[in-house]
């Protein structure tokens, strides 16, 4: 089903999850947490509300950092 805000959603938490991780390489309109919708039962991105602590966690900011590095990387390659 299509949700009525017109949002991208996801189906598992660690879907979502993923999705922010991403949103965070990327640099550009990074979102901030995810909700689960009372509309279409799916999780969404927002860049509302606090940071989600899984992007304080050593592990996920490691990743952060080096796939930034890389894409640096592939962008000076183009
Ligand atoms: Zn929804």
């Amino acid at each position: 089903m299509r949700c009525p805000t017109g949002k991208n959603g996801y189906y598992s938490e660690s879907e979502v999850q993923e999705a922010l991780i991403r949103s965070h390489i990327r640099f550009v309109q990074a979102a901030k947490t995810y909700y689960k919708c009372h509309d279409c039962g799916e999780y969404h991105l927002t860049k509302q509300g606090e940071l989600h602590p899984l992007l304080s966690t050593p592990e996920v900011k490691a990743r952060i950092k080096r796939e930034q590095q890389e894409q640096a990387w592939l962008g000076k390659l183009r």
